[in-house]
């Protein structure tokens, strides 16, 4: 049976499942496309500083955008009243492909029959998440990069995902101000995080080399491309721990990867030096934590 689409969506709340990092940023762009919208965490903490972030970004998303206008949010620590009559919901949840499985199974047996679940996940195929999900036809990705600053969002079928699922992902989600991109078969890292991976793999060849410096790099990537920061800065952003982490999920897909890269990023961080948030990686000049 084909999957019936909620047209009705704009008089209904979406629903954010995991309020963390990413979670509260996606509730501002839901928000910002006037739909009420409901965030659950059962941490009462998280669920309140997430409450205080959109209370504080929401107003300059609206103002950025001619279409904009400010849905109601609120946060909740009950799924089920957070789900009542949503048309989509976002699982925004930590990176553990055991609690994403399991979280989708509730969502699939307690959302409407009509909602879109939707997951965030920086590195999992929904293909992932089926095992307890009756229903996977409206299971897709849709992967936030980090809006409101990155709004493209990676849109990517779990292989049973209904076509008029993604089509209309793909067509409503502009109401947001995100930019949707159709990942056209599945993709460790969908698009842009692909290409990035890339990006950050060769400037740490280069370095591990002896080519360059982390400096040098940054320096040359910023004249030639008008960036206003290269790679090691963002990787020191980030965190060199994460960034290791990311290249060994490739890495383990691909065996044909260079090692020069994860063998520097090891250097660094054995010496403790995990980037901004140690107060050192690539760069010196950060506060100490
Ligand atoms: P986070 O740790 O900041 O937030 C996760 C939140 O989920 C926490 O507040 C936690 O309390 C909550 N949570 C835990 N169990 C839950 C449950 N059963 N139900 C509901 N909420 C629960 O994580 P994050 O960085 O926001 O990442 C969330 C997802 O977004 C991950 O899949 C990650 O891969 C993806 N992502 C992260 C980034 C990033 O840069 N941080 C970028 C793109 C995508």
């Amino acid at each position: 049976m084909a999957f019936q689409i909620p047209a009705d969506y704009a008089s209904r709340p979406a629903v954010v499942v995991g309020a963390g990092t990413l979670g509260r940023r996606i509730a501002v762009m839901l928000a910002s496309g006037g739909v009420d919208v409901r965030v659950y965490d059962p941490d009462a903490g998280v669920r309140a500083a997430a409450e205080r972030y959109i209370e504080q970004t929401l107003p300059g998303v609206v103002a950025s955008r001619a279409d904009a206008n400010a849905g109601n949010f609120s946060g909740t620590g009950d799924l089920g009243e957070a789900l009542a009559g949503a048309w989509l919901v976002v699982e925004a949840v930590p990176e553990k492909l055991e609690l994403k499985k399991q979280v989708f199974g509730q969502l699939d047996e307690l959302a409407e029959p009509d909602a879109i679940l939707a997951s965030n996940s920086s590195s999992y195929a929904s293909r992932l998440f089926l095992d307890h999900v009756a229903h996977p036809e409206r299971v897709l990705n849709t992967h936030f990069y980090m809006p409101p600053e990155q709004n493209a969002v990676d849109v990517m079928s779990s292989g049973r995902t209904d076509r008029a699922v993604l089509d209309f992902m793909l067509e409503t989600l502009p109401r947001f101000g995100v930019h949707p991109f159709e990942v056209r078969r599945e993709s460790t890292g969908f698009i842009f995080n692909r290409i990035w991976a890339a990006i950050k793999r060769e400037a740490l060849e280069v370095v591990a080399e002896g080519v360059s410096t982390p400096q040098d790099v940054d320096g040359m990537f910023q004249v030639n491309t008008g960036a206003s920061g290269g790679p090691f800065r963002l990787m020191d952003k980030v965190g060199l721990d994460v960034v290791l982490d990311i290249e060994e999920h490739y890495a383990a897909e691909n065996p044909n990867l260079p090692e020069g890269p994860r063998k520097l990023l090891g250097e660094y961080i054995s010496q403790g030096r995990l980037g901004v948030k140690s107060g050192a990686g690539f760069y010196d000049d950060y506060p100490k934590p």
